[in-house]
């Protein structure tokens, strides 16, 4: 099968690889059919964030049951599934204190980042982590379950009434998922990305009473204008600090998502007084069967944020879309893209 393989930064290419194995009772061998292609990919590429060298890329994905092992009794060939794709082994510290997504084996099970990815053909995963598809949910709008799964596990970590004020940093496939989550809980607010292009098609689809705007200040001057204070900003670009801190109101809440670098500072003093609250928060833990649910019942719009298909073979389009070039070596954060998917064959 050809797969998509991590060599270096910068250095990605299609090789054949030899179908995976069944080698326990309770693996299912998935013949994968789309996988999104997500900021860590690109993170990954292009030097961001840390992958195992020959690891095969990829982890939002959806395909085919081919076989399962001796044991499995949920699943059977033919059955379509979403796979999610953050393994943990139930047993560690961080597993039997209810913090999954920080197994200690994950440096060495990560899906698409440790261990082989979906960017692929087949695929395999133990059963407890597929979930069926009904009919009228297409693999590609599958794909969109694991991010959204990691935003509802960011969520669950806010103290969350409909009336938060809230402003979203970046109108990409995270930013409006987000809005879609939060929506589904009463919350509207503000998306904001300095691409035009983005700004144009997140205003055709954002949750009803959403607004976008082209900065963070008109968004806040939107949500709030009087004091100039909002109580929810979530950064999914990894370009913000906490330098937005002043525009945070008394126990308001700072979610940073995204990869970033570089160090920020902010004053304890003034986090202690005004009872703020900034939360990180990465992958998901107890959230896939939730997400799985809001895109089977429709309610995440996944055909409208889907704005690009390509092959496998295509994956250098693919990249560029989403402003990675492979060839000049460049990221450019903006794009005229919101989600785009590699479909194998
Ligand atoms: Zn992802
Ligand atoms: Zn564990």
């Amino acid at each position: 099968m050809l797969a998509l393989v991590y060599k270096s930064t910068w250095d990605v290419a299609l090789e054949e690889r030899p179908v995976p194995a069944i080698t326990k009772d309770n693996q299912v061998l998935v013949r994968i059919r789309a996988t999104g292609v997500c900021g860590t990919d690109l993170g990954i590429v292009s030097g961001k964030y840390h992958a195992v060298p020959s690891v095969i890329l990829g982890h939002e994905s959806a395909g085919e049951v081919i076989s399962v092992g001796k044991e499995v009794t949920s699943l059977q060939p033919g059955d379509r599934v979403v796979i999610n794709p953050t393994y943990y082994c139930g047993h560690c510290e961080m597993c039997r204190t209810g913090r999954e997504n920080h197994c200690t084996s994950k440096s060495v099970t990560e899906t698409g980042v440790s261990a082989d990815g979906t960017f692929t053909d087949y695929y395999i995963t133990e059963d407890r982590f597929l979930y069926k598809l009904k009919d009228h949910v297409s693999y590609e709008e599958a794909t969109l379950t694991e991010p959204l799964s990691c935003i509802l596990t960011g969520i669950n970590q806010i103290h969350l009434l409909p009336n938060l004020r809230t402003v979203i940093l970046g109108a990409g496939p995270i930013g409006i998922l987000y809005s879609y989550a939060l929506a589904s809980k009463g919350v509207t607010g503000c998306l904001v990305d300095i691409s035009k292009d983005r700004l144009a098609i997140a205003g055709s689809i954002a949750p009803e009473r959403w607004q976008v705007h082209e900065t963070f200040q008109a968004a806040v001057q939107a949500q709030a204008p009087e004091g100039h204070q909002v109580d929810l900003i979530v950064d999914t670009t990894g370009a913000v600090g906490t330098q937005v801190l002043s525009n945070l109101a008394h126990g308001g809440y700072l979610m940073l998502m995204g990869l970033r670098d570089g160090n920020s500072t902010f004053n304890p003093k003034e986090v202690v007084d005004r009872s703020l609250k900034i939360i990180g928060s990465i992958d998901s833990v107890g959230t896939f069967a939730t997400a799985h649910y809001l895109i089977e019942q429709g309610i995440i719009p996944g055909k409208k944020i889907i704005t690009h298909t390509f092959p496998l073979d295509q994956y250098e389009q693919a990249f560029q879309t989403l402003g990675c070039d492979l060839s000049e070596r460049t990221l450019n954060p903006s794009s005229q893209a919101i989600k785009v998917i590699l479909q194998s064959n």
